[in-house]
Protein backbone atom coordinates (compact mmCIF):
# COMPACT_ATOMS: atom_id res chain seq x y z
CA UNK A 1 0.00 0.00 0.00
CA UNK A 2 3.18 2.52 1.19
CA UNK A 3 4.27 1.39 -2.47
CA UNK A 4 1.15 2.38 -4.37
CA UNK A 5 0.73 5.77 -2.90
CA UNK A 6 3.75 6.66 -2.97
CA UNK A 7 3.50 5.59 -6.37
CA UNK A 8 0.49 7.80 -6.84
CA UNK A 9 1.89 10.98 -4.89
CA UNK A 10 4.48 11.04 -7.99
CA UNK A 11 2.26 10.34 -10.61
CA UNK A 12 1.25 14.30 -10.54
CA UNK A 13 4.57 15.52 -10.89
CA UNK A 14 5.53 13.31 -13.86
CA UNK A 15 2.35 13.81 -15.58
CA UNK A 16 3.05 17.44 -15.30
CA UNK A 17 6.44 16.62 -16.85
CA UNK A 18 4.62 15.09 -19.69
CA UNK A 19 2.77 18.14 -20.04
CA UNK A 20 -0.86 15.95 -19.53
CA UNK A 21 -2.61 17.90 -16.87
CA UNK A 22 -4.38 14.73 -15.17
CA UNK A 23 -3.92 14.56 -11.23
CA UNK A 24 -3.49 11.70 -9.20
CA UNK A 25 -7.24 11.63 -7.88
CA UNK A 26 -8.29 10.81 -11.54
CA UNK A 27 -5.96 8.76 -11.85
CA UNK A 28 -7.21 6.83 -9.06
CA UNK A 29 -10.72 7.05 -9.60
CA UNK A 30 -10.02 5.86 -13.05
CA UNK A 31 -7.92 2.89 -12.12
CA UNK A 32 -10.57 1.45 -10.15
CA UNK A 33 -13.30 2.11 -12.55
CA UNK A 34 -11.88 0.34 -15.11
CA UNK A 35 -9.79 -2.27 -13.20
CA UNK A 36 -6.48 -1.33 -15.09
CA UNK A 37 -3.06 -0.48 -12.43
CA UNK A 38 -2.75 2.93 -12.40
CA UNK A 39 1.07 2.67 -13.49
CA UNK A 40 -0.39 1.14 -16.88
CA UNK A 41 -2.86 4.07 -17.15
CA UNK A 42 -0.08 6.33 -16.28
CA UNK A 43 1.88 4.94 -18.96
CA UNK A 44 -0.91 4.86 -21.61
CA UNK A 45 -1.56 8.65 -20.32
CA UNK A 46 1.50 9.53 -21.15
CA UNK A 47 2.05 8.27 -24.89
CA UNK A 48 -1.46 9.66 -25.41
CA UNK A 49 -3.29 5.81 -26.39
CA UNK A 50 -5.84 7.31 -23.16
CA UNK A 51 -7.55 10.76 -22.62
CA UNK A 52 -9.17 11.71 -19.58
CA UNK A 53 -11.67 14.49 -20.76
CA UNK A 54 -12.56 16.82 -18.70
CA UNK A 55 -12.67 21.22 -18.57
CA UNK A 56 -10.62 22.16 -15.99
CA UNK A 57 -13.48 24.04 -14.42
CA UNK A 58 -15.50 21.44 -13.85
CA UNK A 59 -15.93 19.06 -10.93
CA UNK A 60 -17.03 15.55 -13.04
CA UNK A 61 -16.21 11.99 -12.42
CA UNK A 62 -13.54 11.59 -15.03
CA UNK A 63 -14.04 9.60 -17.85
CA UNK A 64 -11.14 7.34 -19.80
CA UNK A 65 -11.52 6.93 -23.06
CA UNK A 66 -8.80 4.61 -25.17
CA UNK A 67 -6.17 1.66 -24.88
CA UNK A 68 -7.41 -1.08 -22.45
CA UNK A 69 -10.21 0.90 -20.76
CA UNK A 70 -13.86 0.05 -21.24
CA UNK A 71 -15.39 1.16 -24.83
CA UNK A 72 -17.19 4.48 -24.14
CA UNK A 73 -20.26 5.86 -25.92
CA UNK A 74 -21.29 9.04 -26.31
CA UNK A 75 -25.10 10.18 -26.79
CA UNK A 76 -25.74 13.23 -29.55
CA UNK A 77 -28.53 15.68 -28.44
CA UNK A 78 -29.39 19.37 -29.03
CA UNK A 79 -32.03 21.50 -30.99
CA UNK A 80 -32.43 21.93 -34.89
CA UNK A 81 -33.59 24.87 -36.73
CA UNK A 82 -36.55 22.97 -36.96
CA UNK A 83 -37.68 22.33 -33.58
CA UNK A 84 -36.67 24.11 -30.81
CA UNK A 85 -37.16 22.53 -26.81
CA UNK A 86 -34.04 22.97 -24.26
CA UNK A 87 -36.30 20.96 -21.83
CA UNK A 88 -36.68 18.29 -24.60
CA UNK A 89 -33.13 17.78 -24.89
CA UNK A 90 -32.07 17.99 -21.44
CA UNK A 91 -34.40 15.11 -20.95
CA UNK A 92 -32.75 13.38 -23.74
CA UNK A 93 -29.51 14.03 -22.17
CA UNK A 94 -30.70 12.54 -18.85
CA UNK A 95 -32.68 9.57 -20.22
CA UNK A 96 -29.08 8.76 -21.87
CA UNK A 97 -26.81 9.26 -18.97
CA UNK A 98 -29.40 6.55 -17.29
CA UNK A 99 -28.66 3.92 -19.84
CA UNK A 100 -25.27 4.16 -19.19
CA UNK A 101 -24.09 7.26 -22.00
CA UNK A 102 -20.64 7.98 -20.91
CA UNK A 103 -20.87 11.19 -22.42
CA UNK A 104 -22.90 14.18 -23.99
CA UNK A 105 -22.33 16.11 -27.15
CA UNK A 106 -24.23 19.24 -27.82
CA UNK A 107 -24.97 19.37 -31.64
CA UNK A 108 -27.36 22.03 -30.96
CA UNK A 109 -28.38 24.81 -34.15
CA UNK A 110 -31.61 25.76 -33.19
CA UNK A 111 -32.79 28.76 -30.41
CA UNK A 112 -30.17 30.01 -28.08
CA UNK A 113 -27.17 28.05 -28.48
CA UNK A 114 -25.68 29.41 -25.19
CA UNK A 115 -28.48 28.61 -23.36
CA UNK A 116 -28.61 24.87 -24.21
CA UNK A 117 -24.75 24.44 -23.87
CA UNK A 118 -25.21 26.25 -20.43
CA UNK A 119 -27.77 24.12 -18.97
CA UNK A 120 -26.52 20.88 -19.91
CA UNK A 121 -23.14 21.59 -18.62
CA UNK A 122 -24.73 22.71 -15.33
CA UNK A 123 -26.99 19.70 -14.99
CA UNK A 124 -24.95 16.97 -16.46
CA UNK A 125 -21.81 15.56 -14.30
CA UNK A 126 -20.24 13.18 -17.37
CA UNK A 127 -18.20 15.26 -19.70
CA UNK A 128 -19.47 17.28 -22.50
CA UNK A 129 -18.60 18.00 -26.19
CA UNK A 130 -19.62 20.35 -28.49
CA UNK A 131 -19.03 21.51 -32.43
CA UNK A 132 -18.65 25.05 -32.21
CA UNK A 133 -18.04 25.96 -35.71
CA UNK A 134 -21.77 25.01 -35.37
CA UNK A 135 -22.80 28.11 -33.59
CA UNK A 136 -19.89 30.40 -35.51
CA UNK A 137 -21.59 29.52 -38.58
CA UNK A 138 -25.25 30.29 -37.43
CA UNK A 139 -24.80 33.00 -34.90
CA UNK A 140 -23.36 35.54 -37.15
CA UNK A 141 -25.62 38.58 -38.06
CA UNK A 142 -27.86 36.50 -40.24
CA UNK A 143 -24.45 36.06 -42.94
CA UNK A 144 -24.04 33.34 -45.35
CA UNK A 145 -22.02 30.10 -43.36
CA UNK A 146 -19.20 30.84 -45.70
CA UNK A 147 -18.71 34.93 -44.60
CA UNK A 148 -18.67 33.51 -41.23
CA UNK A 149 -15.05 35.24 -39.84
CA UNK A 150 -12.01 33.18 -38.67
CA UNK A 151 -12.60 35.53 -35.66
CA UNK A 152 -16.09 34.37 -35.15
CA UNK A 153 -14.53 30.49 -35.49
CA UNK A 154 -11.96 30.99 -33.03
CA UNK A 155 -14.51 33.34 -30.31
CA UNK A 156 -16.89 30.44 -29.93
CA UNK A 157 -14.68 27.63 -29.39
CA UNK A 158 -13.03 29.91 -26.84
CA UNK A 159 -16.83 30.56 -25.60
CA UNK A 160 -17.17 27.13 -25.06
CA UNK A 161 -14.33 26.55 -23.20
CA UNK A 162 -14.58 29.26 -21.02
CA UNK A 163 -17.97 27.96 -20.32
CA UNK A 164 -16.65 24.70 -19.20
CA UNK A 165 -17.09 22.22 -22.36
CA UNK A 166 -14.43 19.19 -22.05
CA UNK A 167 -13.98 18.18 -25.83
CA UNK A 168 -14.56 19.62 -28.91
CA UNK A 169 -14.90 18.45 -32.75
CA UNK A 170 -12.42 20.20 -34.78
CA UNK A 171 -12.61 19.66 -38.45
CA UNK A 172 -8.55 20.72 -38.93
CA UNK A 173 -7.92 17.91 -41.52
CA UNK A 174 -10.38 19.42 -43.91
CA UNK A 175 -7.39 21.39 -45.57
CA UNK A 176 -7.00 22.70 -49.90
CA UNK A 177 -4.38 19.64 -50.03
CA UNK A 178 -7.56 17.12 -48.89
CA UNK A 179 -10.26 19.06 -50.49
CA UNK A 180 -8.03 18.86 -53.87
CA UNK A 181 -8.34 14.61 -53.80
CA UNK A 182 -12.33 15.03 -52.67
CA UNK A 183 -12.61 17.02 -55.95
CA UNK A 184 -10.52 14.13 -57.86
CA UNK A 185 -12.59 11.15 -56.08
CA UNK A 186 -15.49 9.97 -57.79
CA UNK A 187 -17.78 10.33 -54.91
CA UNK A 188 -22.12 9.68 -54.95
CA UNK A 189 -22.12 11.71 -51.83
CA UNK A 190 -19.22 14.12 -51.43
CA UNK A 191 -19.12 15.78 -47.83
CA UNK A 192 -21.77 14.55 -45.04
CA UNK A 193 -20.21 16.14 -42.27
CA UNK A 194 -21.89 19.14 -41.01
CA UNK A 195 -19.12 20.50 -39.99
CA UNK A 196 -16.92 19.61 -42.55
CA UNK A 197 -19.52 20.94 -45.27
CA UNK A 198 -18.90 24.29 -43.41
CA UNK A 199 -15.69 24.54 -43.87
CA UNK A 200 -15.46 22.73 -47.29
CA UNK A 201 -17.71 25.90 -48.43
CA UNK A 202 -15.86 28.53 -46.72
CA UNK A 203 -12.84 27.40 -48.24
CA UNK A 204 -14.14 26.85 -52.07
CA UNK A 205 -15.85 30.26 -51.62
CA UNK A 206 -13.35 32.65 -49.76
CA UNK A 207 -10.43 30.77 -51.92
CA UNK A 208 -8.70 30.26 -48.56
CA UNK A 209 -6.80 27.60 -46.08
CA UNK A 210 -9.10 26.34 -43.48
CA UNK A 211 -8.54 28.80 -40.80
CA UNK A 212 -8.47 25.52 -38.17
CA UNK A 213 -5.65 24.56 -39.91
CA UNK A 214 -3.72 27.38 -40.23
CA UNK A 215 -4.12 28.54 -37.07
CA UNK A 216 -3.95 25.34 -35.27
CA UNK A 217 -0.93 26.23 -33.18
CA UNK A 218 -3.50 29.35 -31.57
CA UNK A 219 -6.26 26.43 -31.22
CA UNK A 220 -3.55 24.28 -28.98
CA UNK A 221 -2.92 26.99 -27.02
CA UNK A 222 -6.87 27.94 -26.36
CA UNK A 223 -6.80 24.03 -25.88
CA UNK A 224 -4.39 23.51 -22.76
CA UNK A 225 -5.39 26.73 -21.00
CA UNK A 226 -8.61 24.86 -20.10
CA UNK A 227 -7.66 21.54 -20.42
CA UNK A 228 -9.92 21.06 -23.41
CA UNK A 229 -9.33 17.90 -25.46
CA UNK A 230 -9.58 17.92 -29.24
CA UNK A 231 -11.51 15.44 -31.25
CA UNK A 232 -10.34 15.49 -34.47
CA UNK A 233 -13.28 15.48 -36.37
CA UNK A 234 -13.50 13.46 -40.08
CA UNK A 235 -14.97 16.45 -42.07
CA UNK A 236 -14.72 14.23 -45.13
CA UNK A 237 -16.13 11.33 -43.94
CA UNK A 238 -17.56 8.75 -46.29
CA UNK A 239 -21.34 8.75 -46.25
CA UNK A 240 -22.59 5.99 -47.99
CA UNK A 241 -20.98 2.35 -48.23
CA UNK A 242 -20.04 3.28 -52.08
CA UNK A 243 -17.41 6.34 -51.12
CA UNK A 244 -15.94 4.19 -48.39
CA UNK A 245 -12.36 3.66 -47.80
CA UNK A 246 -11.53 6.05 -50.45
CA UNK A 247 -8.48 8.56 -51.02
CA UNK A 248 -9.94 11.83 -49.78
CA UNK A 249 -10.73 9.81 -46.14
CA UNK A 250 -6.93 8.66 -45.87
CA UNK A 251 -5.63 11.73 -47.10
CA UNK A 252 -7.10 13.91 -44.04
CA UNK A 253 -6.64 10.44 -41.84
CA UNK A 254 -3.06 11.56 -42.63
CA UNK A 255 -3.09 15.19 -41.70
CA UNK A 256 -5.05 14.39 -38.70
CA UNK A 257 -2.07 11.80 -37.71
CA UNK A 258 0.24 14.81 -37.93
CA UNK A 259 -2.18 16.83 -35.87
CA UNK A 260 -2.18 14.92 -33.68
CA UNK A 261 1.80 14.74 -32.88
CA UNK A 262 1.68 18.49 -32.85
CA UNK A 263 -0.99 18.36 -29.91
CA UNK A 264 0.85 15.58 -28.15
CA UNK A 265 3.91 17.76 -28.38
CA UNK A 266 1.60 21.01 -27.39
CA UNK A 267 0.31 19.09 -23.95
CA UNK A 268 -3.15 19.02 -25.42
CA UNK A 269 -5.06 15.48 -24.99
CA UNK A 270 -6.51 14.26 -28.59
CA UNK A 271 -8.76 11.98 -30.06
CA UNK A 272 -9.54 11.41 -33.38
CA UNK A 273 -13.13 11.07 -35.56
CA UNK A 274 -13.50 8.52 -37.93
CA UNK A 275 -16.65 7.17 -40.14
CA UNK A 276 -19.68 6.83 -40.95
CA UNK A 277 -20.44 4.36 -43.71
CA UNK A 278 -18.00 1.59 -44.40
CA UNK A 279 -18.62 -1.89 -45.28
CA UNK A 280 -18.04 -4.94 -42.67
CA UNK A 281 -14.84 -6.17 -44.46
CA UNK A 282 -13.21 -2.64 -44.43
CA UNK A 283 -13.91 -2.20 -40.90
CA UNK A 284 -10.88 -3.78 -39.89
CA UNK A 285 -8.05 -2.53 -42.16
CA UNK A 286 -10.16 1.26 -40.99
CA UNK A 287 -9.80 1.24 -37.86
CA UNK A 288 -6.01 -0.09 -38.07
CA UNK A 289 -4.55 2.12 -40.51
CA UNK A 290 -6.39 4.80 -38.33
CA UNK A 291 -4.28 3.71 -35.34
CA UNK A 292 -1.30 3.43 -36.56
CA UNK A 293 -1.23 6.59 -38.67
CA UNK A 294 -2.64 9.06 -35.88
CA UNK A 295 0.14 6.86 -33.56
CA UNK A 296 -2.85 5.10 -31.73
CA UNK A 297 -4.66 8.36 -30.27
CA UNK A 298 -7.96 7.10 -29.20
CA UNK A 299 -10.48 6.42 -31.65
CA UNK A 300 -14.00 7.64 -31.45
CA UNK A 301 -16.07 6.31 -34.59
CA UNK A 302 -19.97 7.02 -35.72
CA UNK A 303 -21.21 3.87 -36.36
CA UNK A 304 -20.04 2.65 -38.78
CA UNK A 305 -22.40 2.29 -40.74
CA UNK A 306 -22.34 -1.48 -42.14
CA UNK A 307 -25.27 -0.95 -44.88
CA UNK A 308 -26.93 2.14 -46.54
CA UNK A 309 -30.91 0.63 -46.74
CA UNK A 310 -31.90 0.81 -42.97
CA UNK A 311 -33.55 4.05 -42.53
CA UNK A 312 -35.16 3.25 -38.99
CA UNK A 313 -33.06 0.16 -37.72
CA UNK A 314 -29.74 2.59 -38.22
CA UNK A 315 -29.38 1.98 -34.50
CA UNK A 316 -29.18 -1.41 -35.22
CA UNK A 317 -26.83 -1.01 -38.52
CA UNK A 318 -24.33 1.07 -36.41
CA UNK A 319 -23.85 -1.36 -33.46
CA UNK A 320 -22.67 -3.92 -35.93
CA UNK A 321 -20.69 -2.02 -37.51
CA UNK A 322 -19.61 -0.14 -34.01
CA UNK A 323 -19.00 -3.97 -32.43
CA UNK A 324 -16.68 -5.19 -35.42
CA UNK A 325 -14.87 -2.09 -34.86
CA UNK A 326 -14.21 -2.32 -31.19
CA UNK A 327 -13.02 -5.76 -31.72
CA UNK A 328 -10.26 -4.43 -34.00
CA UNK A 329 -9.51 -1.44 -31.45
CA UNK A 330 -12.24 1.26 -32.11
CA UNK A 331 -12.44 2.89 -28.12
CA UNK A 332 -15.72 5.38 -28.11
CA UNK A 333 -18.48 4.83 -30.23
CA UNK A 334 -20.93 7.44 -30.80
CA UNK A 335 -24.84 6.22 -30.75
CA UNK A 336 -27.00 6.31 -33.61
CA UNK A 337 -30.42 6.69 -33.18
CA UNK A 338 -33.45 4.90 -35.10
CA UNK A 339 -34.39 7.62 -36.80
CA UNK A 340 -30.69 8.78 -38.31
CA UNK A 341 -31.25 9.97 -41.99
CA UNK A 342 -34.44 10.57 -41.28
CA UNK A 343 -35.70 13.38 -38.36
CA UNK A 344 -34.21 14.79 -35.24
CA UNK A 345 -34.34 11.76 -32.76
CA UNK A 346 -36.99 11.72 -30.02
CA UNK A 347 -36.73 11.08 -26.65
CA UNK A 348 -37.72 7.47 -26.66
CA UNK A 349 -34.97 7.38 -30.37
CA UNK A 350 -32.34 8.15 -28.15
CA UNK A 351 -33.02 5.61 -24.94
CA UNK A 352 -33.21 3.03 -28.06
CA UNK A 353 -29.96 3.86 -29.87
CA UNK A 354 -28.33 4.37 -26.33
CA UNK A 355 -28.93 1.03 -25.28
CA UNK A 356 -28.25 -0.38 -28.81
CA UNK A 357 -24.57 1.34 -29.22
CA UNK A 358 -24.18 0.05 -25.01
CA UNK A 359 -24.82 -3.93 -25.78
CA UNK A 360 -21.80 -3.01 -28.81
CA UNK A 361 -19.57 -1.66 -26.42
CA UNK A 362 -19.87 -4.41 -24.00
CA UNK A 363 -19.80 -6.64 -26.95
CA UNK A 364 -16.29 -5.03 -28.04
CA UNK A 365 -15.18 -5.21 -24.43
CA UNK A 366 -15.33 -8.71 -24.09
CA UNK A 367 -12.43 -9.26 -26.30
CA UNK A 368 -10.79 -6.15 -25.88
CA UNK A 369 -7.22 -6.28 -24.39
CA UNK A 370 -7.71 -4.89 -20.41
CA UNK A 371 -11.31 -5.08 -20.05
CA UNK A 372 -11.89 -9.18 -21.43
CA UNK A 373 -11.86 -10.31 -17.70
CA UNK A 374 -13.90 -7.40 -16.58
CA UNK A 375 -16.56 -7.57 -19.34
CA UNK A 376 -16.88 -11.38 -19.04
CA UNK A 377 -17.70 -11.58 -15.64
CA UNK A 378 -21.23 -9.69 -16.49
CA UNK A 379 -21.76 -12.85 -18.87
CA UNK A 380 -20.89 -15.25 -16.43
CA UNK A 381 -23.11 -13.43 -13.87
CA UNK A 382 -25.93 -13.79 -16.11
CA UNK A 383 -25.23 -17.54 -17.44
CA UNK A 384 -25.45 -18.74 -13.86
CA UNK A 385 -28.72 -16.61 -13.51
CA UNK A 386 -29.91 -18.47 -16.50
CA UNK A 387 -28.56 -22.11 -14.93
CA UNK A 388 -30.39 -21.30 -11.99
CA UNK A 389 -33.57 -19.95 -13.66
CA UNK A 390 -33.22 -16.87 -11.62
CA UNK A 391 -35.26 -14.33 -13.22
CA UNK A 392 -34.93 -11.49 -10.54
CA UNK A 393 -30.48 -11.72 -11.24
CA UNK A 394 -31.49 -11.97 -15.10
CA UNK A 395 -33.79 -8.63 -15.11
CA UNK A 396 -30.44 -6.68 -12.88
CA UNK A 397 -27.62 -7.51 -15.09
CA UNK A 398 -30.00 -6.81 -18.39
CA UNK A 399 -28.56 -3.54 -20.28
CA UNK A 400 -32.50 -2.94 -20.61
CA UNK A 401 -34.42 -4.76 -17.47
CA UNK A 402 -37.14 -2.52 -17.53
CA UNK A 403 -37.84 -4.30 -20.89
CA UNK A 404 -36.52 -7.93 -19.88
CA UNK A 405 -38.66 -7.78 -16.78
CA UNK A 406 -41.67 -6.28 -19.01
CA UNK A 407 -41.06 -9.19 -21.77
CA UNK A 408 -41.52 -12.18 -18.85
CA UNK A 409 -44.56 -10.60 -17.10
CA UNK A 410 -46.43 -9.86 -20.35
CA UNK A 411 -45.65 -13.94 -21.53
CA UNK A 412 -45.61 -15.66 -18.38
CA UNK A 413 -44.92 -19.60 -17.92
CA UNK A 414 -47.08 -21.74 -15.93
CA UNK A 415 -43.37 -23.14 -14.83
CA UNK A 416 -40.47 -21.49 -12.92
CA UNK A 417 -38.74 -21.98 -16.81
CA UNK A 418 -40.27 -19.57 -19.63
CA UNK A 419 -42.64 -19.51 -21.62
CA UNK A 420 -41.07 -20.47 -24.86
CA UNK A 421 -40.44 -24.63 -23.75
CA UNK A 422 -42.27 -24.00 -20.32
CA UNK A 423 -41.73 -27.35 -18.53
CA UNK A 424 -40.12 -28.59 -21.49
CA UNK A 425 -37.16 -26.42 -20.79
CA UNK A 426 -34.15 -27.45 -21.82
CA UNK A 427 -31.98 -26.52 -18.34
CA UNK A 428 -34.29 -27.83 -16.18
CA UNK A 429 -34.73 -31.16 -17.92
CA UNK A 430 -30.93 -31.58 -17.77
CA UNK A 431 -30.48 -30.51 -14.52
CA UNK A 432 -33.26 -32.81 -12.99
CA UNK A 433 -31.41 -35.41 -14.92
CA UNK A 434 -28.17 -34.54 -13.12
CA UNK A 435 -29.70 -34.32 -9.52
CA UNK A 436 -31.69 -37.56 -9.84
CA UNK A 437 -27.49 -38.96 -10.59
CA UNK A 438 -26.13 -37.07 -7.74
CA UNK A 439 -24.74 -34.85 -9.96
CA UNK A 440 -26.07 -31.65 -7.95
CA UNK A 441 -24.71 -28.10 -9.84
S1 LIG B 1 -37.77 -22.54 -21.15
FE1 LIG B 1 -36.41 -22.80 -22.91
S2 LIG B 1 -35.86 -20.72 -23.49
FE2 LIG B 1 -36.80 -20.59 -21.46
S3 LIG B 1 -35.12 -20.72 -20.01
FE3 LIG B 1 -35.74 -22.83 -20.32
S4 LIG B 1 -34.50 -23.55 -22.06
FE4 LIG B 1 -34.32 -21.34 -22.03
Amino acid sequence: MACASAFLRGVEIILRVMRVDVDDKEIKAVSAEESVPPEKLLRLLRSGRVVIMRNYQREISPKAVGECVSTKVNVNVGTSKDYVSVEEELEKARVAVNYGADTIMDLSTGGDLDETRRQLLKELSVPIGTVPIYQAALEGEKRPVVEMTEDDIFNAIIKHAKDGVDFVTIHAGVNLNSLERLRRSRRILDVVSRGGSFLVAWMIHNEKENPLYKNYDYLLEIAKDYNLTLSLGDGLRPGCISDASDRAKFTEVILLGELVERARTAGVQVIVEGPGHVPLDEIEAGVKVMKSVTDHAPLYLLGPLVTDIAPGYDHIVGAIGGSVAGMFGADFLCMVSPSEHLALPTIEDVKEGTIVTKIAAHVADLVKNGQRERARKFDDEMALARRNLDWESQFKLAIDSEKARSIRKNRPSQSDACSICGELCAIKIVKEALRKRGHEP
